[in-house]
């Protein structure tokens, strides 16, 4: 089944305010096998708010809607939809009954203007709402439902859950939605497409969607079906083959964050890692202390931006940091190795790079970063020159250090092979 969304409010038109209503109730209704196919944000008029609906029901099943049941002049879903629907507005004594009782509660006398709240189109359902005085509507109209609902979110979600949903559930046909989420680091958007491309087009009962994140890539397949077998069968059959196109590049095929991945890794090799960060400045603890539990890993670092705190916090050897400079692949690798020394870890990271704006030069331009990983067996490095600005370098930086301590277990501490190692 097919579904829109509607968004009611002028609110929502600002740059003050984000319509979350309608990403709760895909969630939901993608739960139910029941596919959102647009979504509409509307501003509270009289004649868009008429064309919106009446669009909508020509062209789904089912419309959820969401604000402009208040009881205010600008409130008008209620009204427009009864006329859309040819339904008269009949004054409901028991909701009257029940807003008036709210406001005896706060020891107040029900404004006039809440009766509106009270006017029910001919032949819908209530949606009861103990947690506000709008309630919802539920209407159906030569086979096509329409459910308002109140535009604040902790009185549609309970709603949702309680009323609406149990009225879809009787409705729904046996056809649910199947969906995977692969996570891919150090790749670009276009060398992902050109290598997975082949192969999705094989599939047109799928939906694969590709979002590029900083540091990373998210494929999500998603499938409509009532054959829940063949749709598993179908989803791993893909995966396999994007597995084999894309080799070590995957990092998560269950949707978890390369924080997760890490801290699962650290666990289940029993080892633990520290981190020496200059053009980071503490991303990389920010981000490995992020999962909980991060202490039985993560033993500590330091923020070492100076050159004298390299050498007095990390034992980089001040002729070193002369010689070849702060951002170098031989600070970073003496970062890494100090770092683990000092604080006795199973590795450790060195990151040294230039964030920019500023800093940069010919020899060594903005993005220049150097990331090392020191281990019992040696150090890994890697001299990468990362695009965009001082936010984006750092976010690249830590990425590509969790990531070389991916590899190291991947690998188990040996190198990765030359194919999997031409990043980008
Ligand atoms: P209304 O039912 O139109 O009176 O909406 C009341 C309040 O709910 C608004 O002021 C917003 O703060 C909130 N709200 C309305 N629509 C949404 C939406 N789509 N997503 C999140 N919050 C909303
Ligand atoms: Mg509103």
């Amino acid at each position: 089944m097919k579904a829109e969304i509607i968004a009611v409010g002028s609110e929502l038109l600002t740059p003050d305010r984000l319509d979350t209503n309608s990403l709760f109730l895909t969630e939901e209704l993608n739960k139910l096998g029941i596919e959102v196919v647009r979504k509409t944000i509307v501003g509270d008029n009289r004649e868009l708010l008429a064309e919106a609906f009446r669009d909508a029901l020509e062209r789904v099943p089912l419309i959820l809607a969401s604000g402009g049941l208040g009881p205010t002049e600008d409130d008008l879903t209620r009204e427009t939809v009864a006329e859309l629907l040819h339904r008269k507005l009949i004054l409901n004594e028991a909701i009257l009954k029940y807003i008036e009782g709210r406001f005896r509660q706060l020891g107040r006398e029900m404004p006039g203007v809440n009766v509106r709240q009270a006017m029910v189109p001919e032949g819908a359902e209530v949606l009861d709402n103990p947690r506000g005085s709008a309630p919802g509507l539920w209407l159906e109209d030569k086979g096509r439902c329409v459910a308002l609902l109140p535009g604040p979110p902790r009185e549609l979600k309970p709603m949702y859950q309680e009323q609406v949903l149990p009225r879809l559930e009787k409705r729904r046909s046996g056809v649910r939605m199947f969906h995977r989420e692969l996570r891919v680091a150090g790749m670009g958007e276009s060398a992902l497409e050109q290598r997975i491309k082949p192969i999705y087009t094989r599939y047109p009962g799928v939906h694969t969607t590709i979002l590029a994140a900083p540091g990373e890539i998210q494929i999500h397949l998603r499938t409509w079906t009532d054959d829940a077998m063949q749709a598993q069968q179908t989803l791993d059959e893909i995966v396999q083959s994007f597995e084999l196109a894309l080799t070590d590049r995957i990092y998560s095929k269950d949707g978890s964050s390369m924080e997760e991945v890490i801290a699962q890794l650290l666990r289940t090799n029993q080892a633990t890692i520290s981190a020496a960060e200059s053009c980071t400045g503490g991303l990389l603890a920010e981000r490995l202390t992020s999962i909980a539990g991060s202490s039985s890993y993560f033993l500590g670092g330091v923020v070492c931006y100076s050159n004298d705190l390299k050498t007095s916090w990390a034992s980089v050897p001040a002729e070193l940091i002369q010689s070849k400079g702060a951002v170098s692949s031989e600070v970073a690798k003496a970062l890494a190795d100090g770092i683990r020394r000092s604080v006795g870890s199973t590795l450790g990271v060195g990151i040294t790079g230039i964030a920019g704006p500023g800093g940069g030069s010919e020899e060594k331009p903005v993005g220049t970063v150097h990331i090392a990983l020191s281990h019992a067996g040696g150090v890994k490095e890697r001299g990468v020159r990362f695009p965009g600005d001082r936010e984006a370098v750092r976010w690249h930086a830590s990425q590509l250090a969790l990531d070389m301590v991916r590899l190291h277990f991947l690998y188990n501490g040996g190198e990765p092979p030359t194919e999997g190692a031409k990043r980008s």
